[in-house]
């Protein structure tokens, strides 16, 4: 059966998963995702030591309506008109430890990322990348989706200040790690011509020890969704073998974000393009969508369904019966994209539910 196209949404971690899996298609077979839209992301956090410190604070996860990061505070609107303040310098102790050495805050890898940072309250910010990317946004916005302004220049440079210094901070942690025998091999330079040696023999059990047992895992779920044996579950907020790895297969460490990733040229000054590569930003917003911020994702998702550009999308929901857990779910509905509006702040293994659908492939 020919592959549907799928419209994915995700952080930057899920964007070079993404990106990956485009780039290794030799290994993998075709990608299904034929849509990246990549979100900003400084930092994220664990769903259940977040609600064991609301807990210890008196307050309950399923009393949340809404939660944002402001300044240096993270907000928790809740029920009855109460709101609560979590100092930033606070919510860290909630941190995962992958997120301490990340390296892209915009989604680099995407075809269109998008964030609050830069643009007016109830406005986004848009970063174009690819001519893919640059199409949906022109469509969408000729057809009343949404509407843009130019992103101002004191707007641009905000965005820019703070991608550097996640990258700074987070080059310092790497280096931290590295020093103390826990290399960092997604930040290793690898030409594309040896990748495939360097490889050749991981299986995953290397996986285990290169990426998971050192807390470099994102919890993307790449690695369950490219398992041909399927014996790769999550379990305890970690994946875990349930079997035994035919000789020849390594097919979760190639897909993996947080192994080699193939560079052709070293990075030199890491701040000479604090966001990628990229062909235009500007602010925008969708008039009729409540959303995060712009609600511009939620937006241009319906757009790529509603116009066909893909078949189905994936997004991050909350799951009903454990308040602000995000889950990822595939759909060809509208309703199930306007229900996933809004930020969820903690790590989703969205490729997971990529898994098992009737039309094959990754
Ligand atoms: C963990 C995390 C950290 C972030 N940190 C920053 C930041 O530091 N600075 C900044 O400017 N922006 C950050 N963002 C992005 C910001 O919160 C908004 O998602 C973005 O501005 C889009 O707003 P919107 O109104 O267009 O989105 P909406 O229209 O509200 O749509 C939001 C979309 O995000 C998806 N989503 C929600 N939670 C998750 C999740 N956990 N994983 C993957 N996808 C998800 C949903 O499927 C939905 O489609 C972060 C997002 C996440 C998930
Ligand atoms: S590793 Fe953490 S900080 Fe980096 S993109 Fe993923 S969730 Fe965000
Ligand atoms: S069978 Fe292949 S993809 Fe699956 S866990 Fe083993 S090495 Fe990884
Ligand atoms: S080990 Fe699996 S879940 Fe973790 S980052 Fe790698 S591919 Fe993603």
């Amino acid at each position: 059966m020919e592959n549907k196209k799928i419209a994915i949404i995700g952080t930057p971690c899920h964007m070079t998963a993404a990106a990956k899996m485009d780039m290794f298609t030799n290994f993998l077979g075709e990608s299904t995702v034929n849509i990246k839209i990549g979100l900003f992301c400084m930092e994220n956090f664990s769903y259940s030591y977040m609600k064991q410190l609301l807990e210890n604070y008196g307050y309950d996860m399923k009393d949340v309506v809404e939660c944002r990061v402001e300044k240096d505070n993270l907000w928790f609107y809740l029920t009855e008109d109460r709101m609560f303040k979590l100092p930033l310098k606070e919510a860290k102790s909630c941190m995962r430890k992958n997120c301490q050495i990340c390296m892209d805050f915009t989604s680099e890898q995407s075809d269109i990322s998008v964030g609050s940072v830069g643009s007016p309250d109830g406005w986004s910010t848009i970063i174009l990348r690819t001519e893919k990317g640059l199409k949906l946004l022109k469509n969408a916005e000729k057809d009343g989706y949404i509407k843009t302004k130019n992103l101002k220049p004191n707007g641009l440079k905000i965005l820019e200040n703070l991608a550097n210094k996640k990258k700074m901070k987070n080059k310092e942690e790497i280096m931290k790690r590295e020093h103390s025998g826990r290399p960092v091999l997604y930040q290793r330079y690898i030409p594309l011509d040896d990748f495939a040696n360097e490889v050749r023999e991981c299986q995953f059990e290397d996986l285990k020890g290169d990426v998971v047992d050192i807390g470099s895992c994102v919890l993307c779920g790449a690695c369950v969704l490219v398992c041909p044996e399927d014996i790769v579950k999550i379990e305890d907020r970690k994946p875990q073998l349930k079997g035994k790895c035919p000789q020849d297969c390594n097919l979760c460490y190639v897909a993996c974000p947080r192994t080699y990733i193939p560079k052709d040229e070293p990075i030199l000054d890491i701040s000479k393009k604090p966001l990628g590569n990229y062909q235009k930003i500007v602010s925008a917003q969708a008039p009729k969508i409540k959303g995060q911020d712009g609600g511009v994702a939620t937006a241009l998702l319906n757009y790529a369904l509603s116009k066909k550009m893909a078949d189905e999308v994936m997004v991050v929901d909350k799951k009903r019966d454990q308040p602000w857990k995000p889950e990822a779910k595939l759909t060809s509905n509208v309703a199930d994209v306007l229900s996933a509006s809004g930020t969820k702040y903690s790590a989703c293994p969205i490729f997971k539910s990529l898994k098992n659908r009737e039309s094959g492939g990754i």
